[in-house]
């Protein structure tokens, strides 16, 4: 990977959304990462995060690749600051056999998010700071998108050069163009043109370390943010609940009471689920919406959550289970 630190590719390639498996590269990653000499990350705790606490300074230093690191990495902790604990003791019943058997359905990684999502658009072959940029402009890409048609998109860009540089040359009406027909496509095409500048004039080139900075960008909302905070910085700050992940913790009953906005069930999901499990959940379960738990029409004869999930039992009463 050109121009990228030791320590920047050990993070980016330890994010689930780069993985077949989640969580077993994960672990070999770390391993990787302790045979390279870094020091083990002390478990955290299960916290909640206050974006309000950051610096606004949008700064980020020039030097070498690994210093540059080193001051986003501290940056990056003021997203993370443990603030308080979990303000509930409430969880949803049986989460933990939900949530085995959604990985369980999940086990072979074959959802359209396995491969053409954000997390598969960039080239490697780039520089970090490239590589986060395209993270970040497939995700600005992918609301209100079916991932096949952001991959499409993210292609045609990457062959017309989709770097800060020369996206600050492209005209907006070009933009639109190579991204055409992405949902919002003339809205997207300024959003990218007016990130990219913001990123060239203020970031140096690079994206924003933070939620709050990138959520600062046009376009760009806190599921984005979560994401990309995952994927391109490899920082967990909070799970990235997107229109799958708030239907199906809705379906699952993983929120006191339902809830109308993908943030507010963020918020719900957060508050009593173990951080642990907070980066794997998006990809997992939007996996998992495109292939079983359904918009409209979910397989819930066939989910092995069948008989546990309030919405599968009101489904498919009176109707036999097709599940072993
Ligand atoms: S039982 Fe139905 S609603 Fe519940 S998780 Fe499975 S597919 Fe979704």
């Amino acid at each position: 990977m050109i121009g990228c630190s030791i320590s920047t590719i050990v993070r980016m390639i330890s994010s689930p959304y780069f993985t077949a498996s989640g969580r077993q590269t994960r672990s070999a990653t770390r391993a990787a990462a302790d045979a390279l000499g870094k020091k083990k990350k002390p478990a955290r705790k299960h916290v909640k995060i206050e974006y309000e606490s950051e610096n606004q300074d949008g700064g980020r230093e020039q030097a070498s690749d690994d210093s540059k690191e080193d001051v986003a990495s501290k940056k990056r902790k003021k997203d993370t600051s443990v603030t308080k604990k979990q303000s509930s003791d409430w969880e949803p019943a049986n989460w933990r056999e939900q949530l085995a058997n959604i990985r369980e359905m999940r086990k072979l990684r074959d959802a359209p998010v396995d491969s053409q999502g954000c997390e598969k658009t960039a080239d490697m072959n780039q520089s970090a700071e490239t590589i986060r940029y395209q993270v970040l402009i497939s995700l600005m890409l992918s609301s209100q998108t079916k991932d096949q048609v952001t991959f499409a998109a993210m292609e045609k860009l990457k062959a017309h050069g989709l770097t800060v540089e020369n996206i600050l040359k492209t005209p907006t009406s070009k933009i639109g163009e190579l991204i055409y027909p992405v949902g919002f496509w003339k809205k997207k095409a300024e959003y990218i043109k007016e990130a990219t500048k913001i990123c060239a004039e203020t970031y140096k080139g690079d994206i924003p370390p933070t939620v709050k900075d990138l959520t600062a960008l046009p376009g760009v909302g806190p599921k984005m943010a979560h994401i990309t905070m995952n994927v391109a910085w490899g920082e967990v700050t909070g799970i990235g609940v997107d229109t799958h992940v708030h239907r199906i913790a809705n379906r699952l009953g993983w929120v006191k009471k339902p809830t109308k906005l993908p943030e507010e069930t963020r918020v719900a999901v957060e508050s009593w689920l173990p951080r642990e499990e907070w980066d794997e959940l998006n990809v997992l379960l939007v996996g998992f919406g495109q292939q079983t738990c359904l918009p409209v029409g979910p397989q819930c004869e066939s989910c092995l959550n069948c008989k546990i999930c309030p919405e599968g039992r009101r489904v498919t009463r009176g109707k036999p289970s097709k599940t072993k």
